[in-house]
């Protein structure tokens, strides 16, 4: 008798919107007949996947370390040093020993390359997809799917410092296990804390800037860089997604700037919350509440992008 050893095919649950996806053709952006693009920007940790990557503070008096998810950090940032119970705690910011260094490329020893060491941007995203999938795709993610799968001119903001490169590895990690059908289109990454990210391109030689003014700058770029690949058009539409309090709010102050030198293009900002988002445009002056609701409308919310 011939045995007929069948392989077992790993079916992660995007494969419904994969084959879903076989049988639907691609939507053109909104204002495609205008000439106008919908450009999608995303903020990563909490907004599009959860990863188990630790933030580290350290106590004033012992240097003892705790480390916070970065879900806790998006929440209690502010209260770091000041009030309540993070009040004797500060935070370090060297890159190689700090509250930061899980969100760094780490030098890598001969050793640590022969014994397969990876960065932890990487290995975090594979923890991850060991993890059954509504543990790890945050509230963006059925977003960030649909922008890739229609090829949305698609910019990646991170508070992240890893190389540029490590983040594109660590989204190709999602391609290969068939959580997106392929790579996004890329319009740009911007890992903002990435010291070299962060002197040649994001005006900040002396790295002083905060996360939140770093990610405005980022915005900034990304949208010359649109305007300059695709052209300048008015019926271009720019959101950006994120989790973090203080990131939506100067994002939305960029936002208006941007407006107010693009008025007849449209600028939303998206922000994220566990189970829910609010999206909001961005006009020249104020704002204007457009949608709200659960983290299931996400998807038929943002194909209006
Ligand atoms: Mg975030």
């Amino acid at each position: 008798m011939v045995k007929i050893r069948l392989s077992r095919k790993r079916f992660p649950q995007n494969q419904a919107q994969l084959d879903l996806g076989l049988r639907r053709p691609t939507e053109n952006d909104r204002n495609f007949h205008l000439g106008g693009r919908s450009f999608y920007f995303f903020d990563f940790d909490d907004n599009v996947a959860y990863l188990t990557t630790p933030i580290v503070i350290f106590n004033k008096d012992t240097g003892a370390e705790k480390t916070l998810s970065s879900g806790e950090w998006a929440r209690y940032h502010h209260e770091i040093g000041q009030t309540g119970a993070f009040e004797n705690y500060y935070v370090d910011y060297n890159d190689e020993t700090g509250s930061f260094r899980y969100f760094r490329d780490q030098k890598h020893s001969f050793i640590d390359r022969m014994v397969g060491r990876k960065q932890t941007f990487l290995s975090d995203i594979e923890k991850a997809l060991n993890q059954a999938d509504y543990s790890w795709k945050a509230p963006s993610w059925n977003t960030f799917f649909h922008a890739t799968y229609n090829n949305r001119p698609t910019s990646v903001i991170t508070a992240r410092g890893h190389h540029k490169i490590t983040i594109k590895q660590g989204i190709d990690l999602l391609v290969k296990t068939g959580h997106l059908p392929h790579n996004p289109n890329y319009l740009s990454i911007y890992p903002v804390t990435n010291p070299d990210v962060r002197a040649s391109e994001l005006e900040d030689p002396e790295l002083k800037s905060s996360v939140a003014d770093l990610k405005r700058a980022a915005i900034r770029n990304s949208v010359e860089k649109a305007l300059e690949l695709y052209g300048d058009n008015p019926h271009h539409r720019f959101g950006m997604s994120d989790d973090d309090p203080k990131n939506v709010e100067l994002i939305t102050e960029e936002m208006k700037c941007l407006k107010k030198k693009y008025p007849e293009m449209a600028f939303y900002v998206i922000q994220t919350f566990e189970d829910s988002f609010v999206k909001t445009e961005v006009l020249e002056t104020k704002t204007k509440t457009k949608e709200k609701g659960q983290k299931k409308d996400l998807p038929e919310q943002l194909d209006l992008l």
